[in-house]
């Protein structure tokens, strides 16, 4: 299928591996020009090669902290006028409720809720000024349903929804959209350290951590970052340009919810 974004171009953030890894690839594979960025430099250059040897387009690397003041005006200045924003950062540690500090929730809220609202706040009026722009936020099922082991988390991403929820009403107008894509459970590195974190504290084989969480899923299994990834193109193709403010679970079931 033709997502009708040939040429168009993307800052798709933390995107080294994993889920923002999906969406680049993904987003590669209908013909977008990418900047690319995580911290690590030697992963982001080497996933980098493979998109362009593989699908041809042009990608730019910036290896910095998206969650920083400074990484994010090295993301800015590389992104230029970009059509499509992939906001990621990865997720907040585990823990109880009572373990958090003020610290804890401001790195929490600086990586899950305020870097994706700067990149919107100094990309979208571009966007609007050409009529069209395209936002996606990977955040998590814990908007939808709370995972008790990850209340910064619940919390932090709660916020950004929050603030989307108002925004894209205010910029569907000028063409662009802005939506939310909720994760549940995948096979990414992130999955791999959750299931290592419930091994330890349950007394158990990771194996079994895996398969104990595969049967809470009603699709049996974790999602794939190629899932991920081609919903996130879809989002931001011509075809969803009707699409606005929208909560989408990718999960397998897990969240049990009418609506
Ligand atoms: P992952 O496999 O651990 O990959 C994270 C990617 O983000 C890597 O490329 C990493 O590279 C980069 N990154 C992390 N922190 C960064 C930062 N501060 N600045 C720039 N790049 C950064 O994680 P994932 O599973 O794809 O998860 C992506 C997001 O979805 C996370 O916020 C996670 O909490 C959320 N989520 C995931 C799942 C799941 O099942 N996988 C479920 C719900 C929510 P570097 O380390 O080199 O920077």
């Amino acid at each position: 299928m033709d997502l009708g974004i040939k040429g168009k171009s993307a800052l798709v953030c933390a995107s080294s591996k994993g889920l923002g890894l999906g969406c680049a690839r993904a987003l590669a594979g209908a013909g977008v020009d990418l900047v690319m960025n995580a911290r690590g430099a030697e992963a982001l250059e080497s996933a980098a090669q493979v998109i362009r040897d593989e699908f041809g387009v042009k990608v730019t690397t910036v290896a910095c902290d998206v969650t920083t003041e400074d990484g994010q005006a090295k993301l800015l200045k590389a992104a230029g006028e970009v059509d499509i924003l992939v906001n990621n950062a990865g997720g907040p540690p585990p823990g109880m409720w009572t373990d958090w500090n003020r610290d804890d929730f401001i790195k929490a809220l600086d990586a899950n809720m305020l870097a994706p609202i700067a990149l919107i706040k100094a990309l979208v009026p571009g966007m609007m000024e050409r009529g069209w722009g395209r936002v996606v936020n990977i955040t998590s099922q814990s908007v939808k349903a709370p995972i008790p082991v990850l209340g910064l988390s619940n919390s932090a991403r709660a916020g950004l929804t929050g603030y989307v929820a108002g925004t894209s009403r205010q910029v569907a107008g000028k063409g662009v959209t802005i939506n939310n894509l909720l994760p549940g459970i995948h096979a990414t590195d992130r999955a791999d350290s959750l299931d290592q974190g419930v091994a330890e504290k349950e007394g158990i084989s990771v194996d079994e951590a895996k398969t104990r969480r595969c049967a809470t899923i009603p699709a049996g299994r974790y999602g794939t970052k190629e899932e991920f990834g081609a919903t996130c193109a879809f989002l931001c193709s011509q075809f969803a340009g009707f699409i606005v403010g929208q909560n989408v679970l990718l999960d397998g079931g897990g969240v049990n919810a009418t609506l």
